[in-house]
């Protein structure tokens, strides 16, 4: 029996039970897992409390002593990982390796950022005593940590957005104690770094109650999370309906708080006229290695095409619909989310003037497992301008192919577009001059805006943006991923007239941590 980590001791274990289901057997692994109890959230969170006191005021050094302490210890239990995440999850072995690797390599990412220093934005304004007709005063201000960090680990990430994924990696680069809530499909997984995480604590000297990882359901252990009062800001990945209500239930807090859910997206692709039939091999191989790679149950997923019509939109069509068929049914995370694509290809094709153009029959699979196929559906701009059904994200390997007559309708398309993760572009460099309107649409609804390139295969750096307008997020001024996500979790306090001895390192007059600040 295995129980929640509530800061350095073990949940009470005689509590509620489940078990992970094997996506690929459809069997339950035979491990049980006590499911937190309210009062254990609550005790989690005031050992929090207690500790983000003290992580407000740990150097970068520190921090980052910790995060490479982490980094370290989660590749010495890889093999772990294989074992355990491929029986939970169905994914493979190397893809479980190469999630450990962005896992511990997110998480030294940070590490860098918080040493430099430079992250925290200092801004420093020297008094002017003698100014007329007021005195100037001294004023200094940093980035400073949010207090405790509700996370919800995702389902399509079990590493690198789970219990030490990007967003607790932020939120303790930050400063921040986190409390993360697992997730039912890979408790095991979710343990496995949990140990690691409390092992780096200890090694590092680091107050209880930094890090806590609770068991059980969303809508009991996880609302009752985001309801508590100590928790300052929450992340988030997974469906709109579940980033929602817990958006809702943070807004309608005493205290509301910030809620960083990345949610649905449909990753709209738009092929300008310009693409030549010569082109069109290449760019629908590209298109069905991007939207089926992980079974499709990638965030950035292309889920619907625009494409010009005509004998060029038959020949791309047809083109794509051979390079599905020769994909194989494989299980997906788990089987409430076969389920909802199953559900969602279903609402798709009786839309008006939707076409089911070729369904896997692998898509049911065994009986019990979670297998599904890649689906292509195709319809034209007129029929999805009318219906905004066709605008909702399908999770995993289907395509919605739609067909236009004049590429003015391209800008019909994107205004009318929800909030999207990113957008893609393909044609010619000399046809962007005549797309200046649809590039200026596409910057009001993506995060992240692709010229020739399909979306998936996220790169973790300083200048990516994995966010955008809702329902994408529910706060398109922020990234999940890159150093940019530490952003969320940090907020600025000014000090004013502080004789310099108290003031924090970052602002002291001698700049000792010779970071760079904006100064007058
Ligand atoms: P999910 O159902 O949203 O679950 C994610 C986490 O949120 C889980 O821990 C879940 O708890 C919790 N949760 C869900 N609804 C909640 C609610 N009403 N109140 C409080 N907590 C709640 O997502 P999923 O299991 O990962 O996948 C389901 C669907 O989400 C997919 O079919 C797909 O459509 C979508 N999805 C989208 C993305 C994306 O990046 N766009 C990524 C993953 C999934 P439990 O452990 O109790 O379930």
């Amino acid at each position: 029996m295995e129980s929640s980590i509530i800061g350095y001791s073990r949940g009470d274990a005689s509590a509620q039970t489940f078990q992970a289901v094997n996506p690929i057997t459809g069997k339950e692994i035979e491990v049980n897992y006590a499911m937190a109890s309210e009062e254990e959230v609550t005790e989690a969170c005031e050992l929090a409390k207690k500790a983000a006191f003290l992580m407000a005021q740990f150097s970068g050094q520190k921090k980052a002593e910790f995060l490479n302490v982490l980094a370290d210890q989660i590749d010495g239990i890889v093999e772990n990982l294989v074992v355990t995440m491929t029986a939970e999850t169905g994914l493979p072995e190397p893809r479980v390796r190469a999630e450990t690797g962005r896992t511990t390599g997110q998480l030294r990412m940070f590490a860098k950022l918080v040493t430099d220093g430079n992250w925290v934005d200092a801004r420093i304004d020297r008094a002017q005593p003698d100014r007329q007709p007021l005195p100037k005063p001294d004023l200094r201000t940093m980035l400073r940590p949010v207090g405790l960090v509700a996370v919800f680990c995702a389902s399509n990430f079990p590493l690198a957005f789970s219990v030490a994924g990007g967003d607790s990696a932020s939120a303790l680069a930050a400063g921040c104690p986190v409390v993360v809530k697992a997730h039912h499909a890979h408790p095991g997984t979710a343990l496995l770094v949990g140990n690691a995480v409390v092992d780096a604590l200890k090694k590092c000297d680091w107050p209880e109650g930094a890090f806590s990882l609770l068991f059980g359901e969303g809508r009991t252990i996880g609302q009752a999370l985001v309801k508590n009062q100590h928790v300052k800001a929450v992340g988030f990945t997974g469906s709109r309906s579940g980033g929602r209500a817990l958006f809702d239930i943070a807004n309608a807090r005493e205290e509301p708080i910030p809620v960083f859910a990345e949610m649905s997206s449909v990753n709209p692709v738009f092929v300008l006229p310009g693409m030549e039939t010569a082109e069109i091999d290449g760019f629908t191989a590209g298109l069905m290695g991007s939207a089926t790679l992980g079974v499709g149950q990638f965030c950035t997923n292309p889920g619907i095409v625009f494409h010009p019509g005509g004998e060029f939109g038959e020949q791309l069509k047809s083109s794509y619909i051979e390079k599905m068929k020769s994909v194989d049914a494989c299980p997906m995370l788990h089987s409430g989310i076969r389920n909802a694509y199953q559900k969602g290809i279903n609402e798709l094709k009786s839309c008006e003037g939707v076409t089911l153009e070729y369904i896997s029959d692998e898509n049911s699979g065994n009986e019990g497992t979670s297998h599904a196929g890649p689906c292509v559906l195709s319809a034209c701009v007129s029929d999805f301008l009318n219906d905004p059904a066709m605008m909702e994200e399908v999770f995993g390997p289907s395509t919605l192919l739609i067909s236009y007559d004049d590429p003015a309708q391209l800008l019909d398309v994107a205004s009318k577009m929800e909030g999207q993760l990113t957008a893609s572009i393909f044609g010619k460099k000399e046809d962007l001059k005549q797309q200046e309107l649809l590039i200026s649409h596409l910057e009001i609804i993506a995060g992240r805006i692709l010229f020739n390139q399909f979306p998936t295969g996220v790169e973790v750096c300083s200048s990516i943006v994995h966010g955008g307008p809702y329902p994408a997020t529910t706060d398109g001024r922020s990234t999940s991923v890159g150093t940019g996500a530490i952003l969320r979790f940090a907020r600025p306090v000014c000090f004013q007239g502080f004789p310099d001895e108290w003031l924090p390192e970052e602002l002291k007059e001698a700049n000792p941590l010779g970071i760079n600040r904006s100064e007058t």
